[in-house]
């Protein structure tokens, strides 16, 4: 049971584990033109090294959890940050 902002009720809501999943037009056009430039073949300039946090820096092995609680009474769906943290499970009570 969780507080459903529209009901102004608790009301029971469905639980989903937001992934890092963008629709195409969300993409910048810096990201767009890596895209296009990292087809094909020879170097890619300033595209061929991958980002900076994928191949140095290592300091965090957590990442932050994000869900979308849908209300099951109203169909509204809202995001909630969670903390840091290695392993998240949906637990169905
Ligand atoms: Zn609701």
């Amino acid at each position: 049971m969780k507080y459903c902002p529209k009901c102004k009720a608790y009301t029971e809501h469905k639980v989903k584990v937001e992934t890092v999943r963008k629709l195409r037009r969300a993409l910048s056009k810096g990201q767009r033109r890596a895209e296009r430039r990292s087809k094909g073949h020879g170097n890619h300039g300033r595209y061929s090294k991958k980002p900076i946090s994928q191949w140095k820096l290592h300091a965090k092995t957590t990442r932050k959890i994000d869900l979308v609680l849908t209300c099951t009474v109203c169909g509204t769906s809202r995001h909630v940050s969670l903390r840091r943290m290695k392993r998240f499970e949906v637990v169905k009570v």
